[in-house]
């Protein structure tokens, strides 16, 4: 009897079913030991790592940033590779400036003295609440302040435009809000088990983007496996998997396999067995496929596996690329500050899915793409809208909050249309 080697079929052709790949291949003895396969339901490798172009410039749809280089293996790579240096700009080569601009709703620039307390008292209360350590006697002496101006007569005597000085603090700190809510991709911040945020620990050191683009890392992933392993185009639909050893038969091309004890259905109809199978599927994915009427796991995943995959939460992001017109220069990194959607005072034009937006930026310094993200309720609604209403949004948002300068044009042609990415 001819022994087989037993065979290993990962799925999904992301930044973790790539890493799986690359490191079983160049493992010692990988060729003689398994045979391994990738299987991607979509047409290309990478998932929610894409870096590609638009209107000349060169954008991440997906992941943007290495968050801390010490020991980061995704930084070992982009340094090997050689990818962290380039001729042509790249997005946010320029990080994120100390000072950006604030405007308010009406077109009220805030001075930093205004707006620099309550961006310090909101990180305080982050760091706080995330268990980082902070000067908590400082901390708590800064929250008096607060709220004594806040709260105290000087409050009510200074405004600008339809804005009180207590409203305007408010929605400085929304602003603020909306910002952590992209960092966290959830829709509402009180949703948040922070006690589960302080295992989230990042690597030490600076945090940077990839000047060759993040996908020159799952390319160099990718890279060391031979033609054919990756297979696009295979969205696995069920996996059939023995709780308890080998009883099925299996059947491929009329050999009977009773040694491969996983079985993959794929949308098309074919079949693959396996004898091992990594599942890197992102979690939304696996929450529906282990929702009650899904049947993708047959049998079901144990409890342990379905219970932990429904109590993690997940939510939306997403990327808005705009085009701005020839005139436009000098466009700032734009922090936005709105009326709440239920304030009689909010501007009409302006529509709701942009209020929990916090900003408006060029992708590097003097860049004519300008990038938005959106989270939650407001990122969903996004992608049901057409790229006309994205950019007419825009269009009735920007001038409000920067009336002197010219707007950005509405896009028209397929390679300026407003580009989204989802997370
Ligand atoms: C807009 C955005 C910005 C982000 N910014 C950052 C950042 O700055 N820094 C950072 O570190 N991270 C960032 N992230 C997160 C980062 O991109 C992800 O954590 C990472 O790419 C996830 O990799 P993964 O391999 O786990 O999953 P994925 O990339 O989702 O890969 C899963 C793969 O499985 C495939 N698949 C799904 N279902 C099936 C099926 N049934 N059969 C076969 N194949 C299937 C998918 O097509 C996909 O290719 C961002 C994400 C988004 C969307």
């Amino acid at each position: 009897m001819v022994s087989k080697k037993p065979r290993i079929v990962i799925i999904g052709a992301g930044m973790a079913g790539l890493t799986a790949a690359n490191k079983l291949y160049t493992s010692a003895n990988s060729k003689q030991a398994f045979e391994l396969s990738v299987v991607e339901g979509g047409s290309r490798i990478g998932g929610r790592i894409s870096s590609s172009e638009f209107c000349g410039d060169r954008i991440e749809t997906g992941a943007t940033w290495i968050h801390g280089i010490e020991g980061s293996p995704v930084y070992k790579i982009a340094q090997e590779t050689n990818s962290l240096h380039s001729d042509q700009p790249w997005e946010c080569m320029d990080g994120i400036p100390e000072h950006p601009v604030t405007v308010a709703e009406g077109g009220h620039e805030l001075n930093p003295s205004f707006v620099e307390p309550i961006s310090k008292l909101f990180k305080n209360l982050m760091d706080f609440i995330q268990g980082n350590a902070i000067d908590s006697d400082g901390f708590a002496t800064e929250i008096l302040k607060h709220c004594a101006r806040s709260c105290g007569p000087g409050n009510l005597s200074v405004g600008v435009g339809n804005w009180s000085r207590k409203s305007l603090q408010e929605a400085v700190f929304a602003m603020h809000e909306s910002t952590q809510r992209t960092f966290t991709s959830a829709d509402d911040l009180c949703t948040l088990d922070y006690n589960a945020e302080r295992e989230y620990i990042m690597f030490p050191g600076e945090e940077i983007t990839i000047a060759r683009g993040y996908s020159s890392v799952i390319e160099s992933l990718a890279s060391v496996l031979p033609v054919g392993m990756i297979q696009l185009g295979r969205r696995v639909e069920k996996i059939e998997w023995q709780a308890d050893g080998l009883d099925g038969i299996h059947m491929e091309n009329g050999y009977c396999n009773n040694s491969r004890p996983v079985k993959l259905h794929f949308c098309d109809g074919s079949t693959m067995s396996a004898d091992h199978v990594i599942v890197t599927v992102s979690l939304g994915v696996l929450k529906r496929g282990t929702s009650q009427d899904s049947g993708m796991f047959n049998p079901p995943l144990p409890s342990f596996k379905t219970g932990a995959i429904s109590r993690l939460g997940y939510g939306v992001v997403n990327k808005v690329f705009l085009q701005l017109s020839q005139e436009t220069t000098d466009f700032p990194f734009l922090q936005m500050v709105f009326h709440p959607q239920d304030s009689e005072l909010r501007h009409p034009k302006i529509p709701h899915w942009i209020r929990r937006t916090s900003f408006l930026c060029p992708i590097y310094s003097n860049s004519r793409i300008v990038l938005s993200w959106f989270t939650g309720q407001e990122a969903l609604e996004l992608e049901s809208l057409t790229e006309e209403e994205i950019v007419s949004g825009f269009s009735a948002t920007v001038p409000n909050l920067l009336p002197s300068k010219p707007t950005h044009k509405s896009c028209n042609g397929t390679t300026e249309q407003p580009r989204k990415a989802n997370k």
